[in-house]
């Protein structure tokens, strides 16, 4: 099972709580303000994210989704 995992940048509001939780230091906040003014939460260091689903569960905009693809429906 293959995973999409999404930062919804515009429902991000910088706050940072995903980039503290995260046990592989894998996220940072972007230099780049979103459409709300905000400097959202990106993964920076996308490689060593391991899907633990930290980030979600912490995140209070619920702004990160971690979604399973179906690979077998794909492939039809
Ligand atoms: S899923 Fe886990 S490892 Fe990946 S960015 Fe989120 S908290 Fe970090
Ligand atoms: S916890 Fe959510 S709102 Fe806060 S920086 Fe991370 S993605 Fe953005």
């Amino acid at each position: 099972m293959n995973y999409q995992y999404q930062i919804d940048a515009d429902r991000c509001k910088g706050c940072g709580l995903c980039v503290a939780v995260c046990p592989k230091k894998v996220l940072e906040l972007s230099q780049t303000n979103n459409s709300k003014g905000y400097f959202p939460a990106y993964r920076a260091r996308e490689e060593d994210c391991v899907l633990c689903g930290t980030c979600c569960i912490m995140c209070p905009d619920v702004a990160i989704t971690i979604t399973p693809i179906d690979n077998a429906s794909a492939e039809k």
